[in-house]
C-alpha cells in the first residue's frame, strides 16, 4: 500500500513489552508492529524498544549490531546494559539487555525474575537511552494497572522477612508519589495505601494518553477505579481505534496459507477450509439428517488468550452450542492460569476425538493464520474488550464476526439485523453475558449461513474489503504526537 508522506517528520520510539511476530503474546504485539510500520511508511523515523528477551527468535532479525553499553540503575547498583540495534519484520528495533537475570527464560512473560522490577528497570533504561523524550502513553488494557509496593518496613508472617520495596528499586522515592492525585489507588473498595499504581502515575505524568477505541474511552470514563483520574485529565485523553497490520495479515500473500485468496476470488478460502478440516480430522461434508445445518458445515474459530476477560463461560457454551447446531468449532488458545488450563484440557479430552470440536491449547502464529483463513465465523464473546483484533483479522480473511457489544467490538462490528446500520452491517452482535444471548446470535448466524448462501457469500466479500488498516489510526497518532512535541 502506498501512502502519502507526512510533511512534518519526527522520531517516534515505541517502548513496549511485546512486538509481533518476534515477541507477541496477544494484541499488544500486533498493535506495536502495525502502528510502527504505518508511521514508517508515512516517512517518520521509528524505533521499537523491547527487552532483549532470551527467547527472541534471533533468526527472524537482521542487521544485528551492538550500538552502546551504558549503566542503568537497579536496586542500589548500576547495571551494565547493552543496547542492540536490529531489524525485525522490516522495522528497526532497539533491544535492551541488562547484565542481570531480567528477561531470561523461554517465555515472554512468566520468567523466574520479578516482572514488575524488570519492567521498571526497562522503562528507566529506555528513558536514559532517549534522554529528552515527550511521552504518549497508550493504554491497551486498563485492568493491567501495575500495582507496586513502596513501603519498606513491614514484617510478614513467621519468617519475619522484610517485604521488599519494588518501586524504590527504580531509584525513585515511592513516598513522593504516594498521594491519590499522583499514583496511589483511590478506590473506595480494596484501597491499599501501600501500593502505587504505575498506570495511574503514567496517566498523570504523560504528555498525552491514548486508549485503543472510542467506546473503551467512554466506558473507562464512565466506570472503573481509574475513571476519576481519566476525567481529571480528559483533555489529554484520546480514543483511537487500533488497526491491523495488513501486510502481516493479507490472505492474498500470506505464506502460512495452503492457497491464497481475496474478495474477488474466494476459491482459495475453500481450499484453506478443507485443508484445516482434513488436518484436524474434521469431516468436510455434512452427513446425517437431524441437525439444523444443510450442505456445507459452518466452521467457527475462536483464537484467544484464555483469560476471564475473554468470556470463558461463553466460549465453553459456544463449544456445546456449535455441536448442537451441527457445526464445527476450533478453539486456539493458551491459558496462563492452571485452573483454566485444566478445565480446557478436560474439554479437549472430551471433544478432540469427536466429529465437530477441536480445542488446541497452544500458541501458534502459523495455525492462527490458517484458522482465520479457514473459518466461516470468528467468535469474540469478551466480557470487556478494549479494542480486539481477532474480529478485524477474521473479517480480512472472510470470517464473519460474532461478538459481544463492548469496547472496540462495538466500534467495529454492526449487526446484520439492525436495519439502521444496514450500510455497515458486517456480523452478529449480542449484548448480555448470559448463554442465551450468545446462543441467539449464533443461531442467527447459522441460519443465515445455511439458508442464504448467496447473501452469505456477498457478506464475506463485503467484510474482506473493509479498511481496518493502520493508516487512518496512524494519522490520528501522528497528530497526537505532534500535539505534545516540544520545539
Ligand atoms: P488481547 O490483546 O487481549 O490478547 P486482541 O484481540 O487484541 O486480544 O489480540 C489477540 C491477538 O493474539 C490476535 O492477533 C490473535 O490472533 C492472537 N492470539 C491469541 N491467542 C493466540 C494463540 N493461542 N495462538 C496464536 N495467536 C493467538
Amino acid at each position: 500500500l502506498s501512502v502519502d508522506k507526512d510533511s512534518d517528520l519526527m522520531h517516534v520510539i515505541h517502548v513496549t513489552a511485546e512486538m509481533a511476530p518476534i515477541a507477541k503474546v496477544g494484541g499488544l504485539g500486533d498493535v506495536v508492529t502495525g502502528l510502527a510500520r504505518a508511521c514508517l511508511s508515512r516517512g517518520h523515523t521509528v524505533d521499537i524498544m523491547l527487552p532483549f528477551y532470551e527467547c527472541l527468535p534471533k533468526q527472524q532479525m537482521t542487521e544485528f549490531n551492538l550500538i552502546c553499553t551504558y549503566d542503568s540503575y537497579h536496586d542500589g547498583k548500576w547495571v551494565q546494559t547493552n543496547a542492540y540495534r536490529a531489524v525485525a519484520s522490516g522495522i528497526p528495533v532497539i533491544l535492551i539487555e541488562p547484565a542481570n537475570q531480567f528477561f531470561k527464560g523461554q517465555r515472554i512473560y512468566g520468567g523466574s525474575y520479578d516482572e514488575l522490577e524488570a519492567y521498571l528497570f526497562f522503562c528507566r533504561a529506555c528513558l536514559e537511552y532517549m534522554q529528552k523524550p515527550r511521552i504518549v502513553l497508550t493504554i491497551h488494557n486498563m485492568e493491567h494497572y501495575g500495582e507496586c509496593r513502596f513501603v519498606v518496613s513491614v514484617l510478614v508472617e513467621w519468617n519475619c522477612e522484610l517485604i521488599k520495596e519494588q518501586f524504590g528499586k527504580s531509584g525513585l522515592d515511592g513516598d513522593v508519589y504516594a498521594t491519590t492525585d499522583k499514583a496511589v489507588d483511590d478506590r473506595t473498595i480494596g484501597h491499599n495505601p501501600e501500593r502505587l499504581s504505575l498506570l495511574k502515575g503514567g496517566i498523570v505524568y504523560s504528555n498525552a494518553v491514548v486508549t485503543v477505541s472510542p467506546s473503551y474511552l467512554k466506558e473507562t470514563l464512565g466506570s472503573g477505579w481509574l475513571s476519576c483520574i481519566l476525567i481529571k485529565y480528559r483533555d489529554k485523553y484520546n480514543g483511537v481505534l487500533n488497526g491491523i497490520d495488513t501486510s502481516l495479515w493479507n490472505p492474498a500473500t500470506d505464506p502460512f496459507l495452503s492457497a491464497k485468496f481475496d474478495a474477488q476470488s474466494l476459491a482459495g478460502k475453500t481450499i484453506c477450509k478443507e485443508y484445516v478440516q482434513r488436518g484436524l480430522g474434521l469431516p468436510i461434508k455434512f452427513v446425517g439428517s437431524d441437525t439444523h445445518v444443510k450442505g456445507k458445515i459452518p466452521l467457527v474459530v475462536c483464537i484467544t488468550r484464555l483469560v476471564a476477560q475473554k468470556g470463558l463461560h461463553l466460549i465453553r457454551h459456544a463449544i456445546k452450542h456449535v455441536e448442537e447446531l451441527g457445526g464445527q468449532m476450533v478453539v486456539l488458545g493458551r491459558a496462563s492460569n492452571v485452573q483454566v488450563e485444566k478445565e480446557f484440557e478436560s474439554l479437549a479430552t472430551l471433544h478432540n476425538q469427536g466429529p465437530s470440536i477441536r480445542i488446541l491449547l497452544i500458541y501458534s502464529e502459523e495455525l492462527s493464520h490458517m484458522l482465520y483463513a479457514a473459518a466461516d465465523m470468528v467468535l469474540v464473546p469478551s466480557i470487556y474488550e478494549p479494542c480486539g483484533l481477532a474480529q478485524m483479522i477474521g473479517m480480512r480473511y472472510g470470517a464473519v464476526p460474532i461478538v459481544r457489544r463492548t469496547g472496540g467490538l462495538a466500534d467495529t462490528v454492526f449487526d446484520m439485523d439492525d436495519q439502521s446500520k444496514h450500510e455497515v452491517s458486517n456480523g452478529f452482535v449480542f449484548e448480555g453475558i448470559d448463554e442465551k444471548s450468545l446462543s441467539s446470535a449464533m443461531d442467527r448466524a447459522f441460519n443465515f449461513y445455511s439458508n442464504k448462501p448467496d447473501e452469505w457469500q456477498k457478506l464475506v466479500m463485503k467484510i474482506m474489503q473493509i479498511d481496518n488498516s493502520w493508516n487512518n489510526a496512524a494519522e490520528k497518532y501522528i497528530s497526537i504526537y505532534n500535539s505534545v512535541r516540544s520545539y
